[in-house]
């Protein structure tokens, strides 16, 4: 039986095997990379990277702690808003420690342009991102990520953190929802 929320999906995209094979492999590089560090700083930004960054933190064999920034760039749709705004901000201060920037998806950019820009301000001793999907076809601003899980089309996607008006992210595939239910008022 497909179970309720798959059935949104017109299809899987990744797996739940696959994503957690990746999310390991993800993990094995970044306590690679920063395996002569004494701690390092995680910061996740929410509710997007929530899945992602439990999963992938477990598997970091090193000291971390871990802070979150909530970043809004979507409202009820599927069409990202032109200037990502910062709704929060961090509780740790991150003035000469490495930081390793956590989100769901790589899309325009902006989001990552945005928060990057305002870290580094902070003065932190190094700055790495790592995102789960990347949609490189879409760039809007030009910007690289230091680990990337997957590269994925120009789709809209659900499921591992990724919602639509905040539902499916506890989808534990990450999928392709049905062009009907992604159905945005101002499309119509
Ligand atoms: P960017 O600022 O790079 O355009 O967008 C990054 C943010 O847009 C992500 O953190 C995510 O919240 C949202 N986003 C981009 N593409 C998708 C998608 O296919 N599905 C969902 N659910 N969110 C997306
Ligand atoms: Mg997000």
């Amino acid at each position: 039986m497909t179970p309720p929320l798959e059935s949104d999906l017109s299809h899987v995209l990744l797996t739940e095997e696959c994503i957690r094979r990746r999310v390991d492999a993800l993990a094995r590089e970044i306590s690679e990379v920063y395996r002569d560090e004494d701690e390092i700083i995680v910061i996740s930004i929410i509710n997007g990277a929530i899945p992602f960054t439990a999963d992938l933190i477990r598997r970091i064999d090193l000291p971390i702690r871990l802070d979150c920034l909530r970043v809004s760039t979507y409202r009820d749709d599927t069409r990202p808003h032109r200037n990502p705004e910062l709704i929060d901000t961090l509780r740790l201060p991150i003035k000469g420690h490495h930081v390793l920037l956590v989100d769901d998806i790589l899309d325009t950019g902006r989001t990552f342009a945005r928060v990057v820009n305002l870290l580094k301000k902070m003065g932190p001793a190094s700055l790495r991102v790592c995102v789960l999907l990347d949609k490189i076809g879409r760039r809007e601003i030009p910007f690289h990520a230091d680990f990337v899980g997957f590269k994925i089309p120009d789709e809209f996607v659900v499921g591992y953190g990724l919602d639509f008006a905040e539902r499916y992210r506890n989808l534990r595939c990450i999928g392709v929802l049905r062009p009907e239910l992604q159905n945005p008022p101002e499309w119509q």
